[in-house]
């Protein structure tokens, strides 16, 4: 039986899956992108970093995009343990450009604009056609097995297999090669909310990272433009989900610790259903092979904390179909070819995880931080923005890190003492 020789399947229909598609189809490339469900379809991770822009702008929907009915994001601010509220990190005072600002969007419409993009980038899109196998077969071509619709279960040969699941992680799961990082066993409770807080229609919005009383907790706070706000608790796992009851009331104990949500939450009512998810930071320690690559959350995801995973999967999917594209021409779709591009990734990623890092340590504060080292305001604007990947990102750790350890240690001779 011959099946359908293709040069690239993408396997998931997500932020990374639409990217890499759409720029290997525009090189003119037979490009099949798989998504499992039906569009628009529901899905975590509202908050856009600024620096999505670029990929965006690439990719031909950055007008269509901002000029969406979404909710235009124009900072961060963090509230701490006492509530205390930061002042606001606005972006445009790091960078006066319009691509300094960006968006809370709904993940729905946003994701569907750009599986719809990929279309138009002359990729084949189908939805409600989930992928069941990848049979692997030496250097390639490597056949996937899908069924459309609840039909038969069909298949086509790629020479080159994207797999771009998110979390599901397809191949790295199969392979054994996805770990959860030890330090960030963390989970999430969230729901959405009508007559939260927020400014006027129209108004630009910061998202909010708000400490519960105890530190041991952390709130996310989105307002999105259908009225609603997207209000999340992370915490450790085992903290936030062992023997505590259900979800509702896991997260009104934790919202009644949290003091910055007194005034935004007073009116608030639940729409809809919780969500949670636990263990969502990992990492795959083989990011390609002869013929397939990971990219997107299928490849790792750090932390929610600083809205860094939809950028990353943008970047991760463009990164990843340059190298697709420049191997499908010189013929060498070999492991080294399509990993060429992690090593900028991943250097850049270390900046972000650094910044959690500091975020988890208990003795830190950005407040504090910047009292001491306000010199580094803009630096760490830069960073909220998602510039990690070109300039000096790290010019800000000469400061920090040291401060941090001093900090720990302080921390640890207290409690030495007491
Ligand atoms: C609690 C939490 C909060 C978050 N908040 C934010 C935030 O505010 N901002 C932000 O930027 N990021 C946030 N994120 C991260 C964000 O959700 C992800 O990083 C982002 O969606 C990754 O995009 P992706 O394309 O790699 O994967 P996804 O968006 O997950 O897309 C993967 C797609 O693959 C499809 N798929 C899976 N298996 C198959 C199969 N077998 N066959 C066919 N299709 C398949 C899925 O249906 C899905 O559509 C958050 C994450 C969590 C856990």
């Amino acid at each position: 039986m011959t099946t359908e020789l293709l040069d690239c399947v993408v396997i998931g229909g997500g932020p990374a899956g639409s990217t890499t598609a759409a720029l290997v189809a525009e090189q003119g490339r037979s490009t099949l992108l798989l998504e499992r469900d039906s569009f628009p379809r529901f899905h975590i991770g509202e908050s856009l970093m600024p620096e999505t822009y670029w990929t965006l702008e690439r990719l031909g929907v950055a007008d269509r995009v901002r000029s969406g009915c979404f909710v235009k994001k124009n900072g961060v601010q963090f509230v701490n343990h006492e509530g205390k509220e930061s002042k606001p990190f606005y972006f445009r005072e790091a960078d006066d450009r319009d691509c300094a600002e960006t968006l809370h969007v709904q993940r729905d419409e946003f994701d569907r604009m750009l599986f719809e993009n990929a279309a138009a980038k002359g990729a084949t899109c189908w939805d409600r056609t989930r992928v069941l196998d990848v049979k692997f077969s030496g250097e390639g071509p490597h056949t996937v097995e899908y069924r459309r619709d609840g039909g038969e279960v069909e298949s086509v040969r790629a020479r080159v297999v994207v797999d771009a699941t998110g979390q599901q992680a397809m191949i790295a799961s199969r392979m054994q090669t996805k770990k959860v990082d030890p330090d960030l066993k963390k989970a999430a409770i969230w729901g959405y909310f009508k007559n939260a807080k927020r400014n006027g229609p129209g108004e630009a919005e910061v998202t909010c990272i708000l400490h519960t009383t105890s530190k041991q907790c952390w709130f996310w706070y989105i307002p999105l433009s259908n009225g609603t706000v997207s209000i999340g608790v992370v915490g450790d796992n085992e903290y936030l989900l062992k023997g505590r009851g259900t979800p509702a009331e896991i997260f009104a104990e934790e919202r009644a610790q949290c003091i910055g949500l007194r005034a935004r939450m007073e009116h608030a009512e639940l729409v809809g259903e919780w969500h949670v998810a636990k263990e969502f930071s990992y990492k795959c320690h083989q990011v390609a092979g002869d013929g397939w690559v990971l990219v997107g959350d299928a490849y790792g995801f750090i932390d929610p904390i600083y809205s860094s995973g939809v950028f990353l999967a943008l970047k991760s999917g463009e990164m990843a179909a340059d190298a697709i594209v420049a191997g499908l021409k010189k013929d060498d779709v070999s492991r080294a070819q399509l990993e060429s591009w992690t090593g900028e990734f991943n250097e850049g990623v270390v900046w972000i995880r650094k910044l959690v890092d500091a975020f988890y340590t208990h003795e830190f504060s950005f407040g504090d931080f910047m009292k001491n080292f306000p010199a580094h305001r803009n630096n760490l604007t830069d960073l909220l923005v998602g510039k990690v990947f070109d300039g000096e990102p790290g010019r800000m750790f000469t400061d920090m890190d040291p401060w941090i350890e001093s900090l720990k240690e302080s921390g640890d001779s207290m409690a030495m003492k007491s």
